[in-house]
């Protein structure tokens, strides 16, 4: 190093208290996770980037088989795992989850509360029923889980919460019939934004990540279709997106890379809220 650049090299206040490498900082080795709704689309592929990253990742969701498919997935990867049958919005299942996972790994560090619901009927004839229905699982379940999780994070000063919004929270695709979920996925990130900012200096931070029309079997139904092929025209990416296009974000704010961000949205939708 030619000695007029050695004062830049040794800059400690430009590096900040951490200098591991970038790609190691996204490492989540030791780190012990889980994922609601982890049986199936985007949940799946968040147990996956999670314990790719490095993670014992816990596979919850409402069915266990396909719970227990996913773990099987992830064992052939060498990746620890633990399928759980959770119905998120039962608080007495939620407190079960926790203690089964701390029960087996001893904490819990990193909370993707992904599990969620899209009833679509058109806002006259959405009956009380769906309407609860929707918040149960998309806003109860998920404040049920931050809390359960969240205890066990604030006692141990650490924590990484990601919840699963939508770009639905942002601006409403037309011609779209879900004001329920429109409005849940709303209320999560108010709660994203309330927890982030709440718990920051304790330890732990709580983001969101809202992802535009993701190819799974919540979009796959026949009533869906004509709607999935005119919002495919308001894409601007082209294209619909693949759960894989949002692993890189859900390890990014699980890892110590994303320790200066809370209470944020990360939006992943092809450009489709910028149109
Ligand atoms: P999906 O329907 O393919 O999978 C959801 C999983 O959650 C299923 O395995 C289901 O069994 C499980 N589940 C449902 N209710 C549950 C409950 N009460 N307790 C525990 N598990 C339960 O859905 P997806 O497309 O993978 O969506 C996952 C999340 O992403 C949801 O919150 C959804 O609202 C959100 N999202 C999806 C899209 C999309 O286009 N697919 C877009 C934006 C946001």
């Amino acid at each position: 190093i030619p000695y007029r650049h050695k004062e830049v090299v040794r800059d400690d206040v430009f590096w900040g208290h951490n200098r591991r490498r970038i790609l190691d900082r996204l490492r989540l080795d030791g780190k012990v996770a889980y994922v609601t709704g982890g049986g199936q689309g985007i949940g799946r592929a968040f147990a996956h980037a999670l314990g790719e990253a490095g993670a014992k990742v816990a596979v919850v969701d409402l069915v266990l088989a396909k719970a227990e498919a996913v773990v099987c997935e992830l064992s052939l990867k060498g990746i620890k795992s633990l399928a759980l049958a959770v119905d998120v919005s039962k608080p007495k299942d939620v407190q079960r989850m926790v203690d089964a996972i701390v029960a087996r790994w001893g904490t819990v560090h990193i909370a993707c509360n992904n599990a969620g619901i899209n009833l679509n009927s058109a806002s006259e004839e959405t009956s009380l029923e769906e309407w609860d229905k929707t918040f149960n699982v998309n806003l109860r379940g998920l404040f049920l889980c931050c809390q359960a999780a969240g205890r066990i994070m604030l006692n141990q000063g650490y924590g990484k919460i990601i919840n699963t919004a939508s770009m639905a929270s942002l601006i409403v695709p037309h011609p779209q019939k879900q004001l329920a979920y429109n409005v849940s996925k709303a209320g999560v990130v108010k709660l994203t934004q309330t927890l982030g900012t709440e718990w920051v200096d304790r330890g732990v931070k709580v983001n969101c990540i809202s992802p535009g029309i993701v190819d799974t079997p919540l979009i796959r139904s026949k009533e869906l279709q004509p709607l999935v092929q005119r919002w495919m025209g308001d894409i601007p990416a082209g294209r619909l997106a693949q759960p894989t296009d949002l692993q890189a974000a859900v390890v990014y704010l699980a890892s110590e890379a994303s320790d200066y961000m809370t209470g944020h949205n990360l939006v992943i939708e092809g450009g489709q809220s910028l149109w």
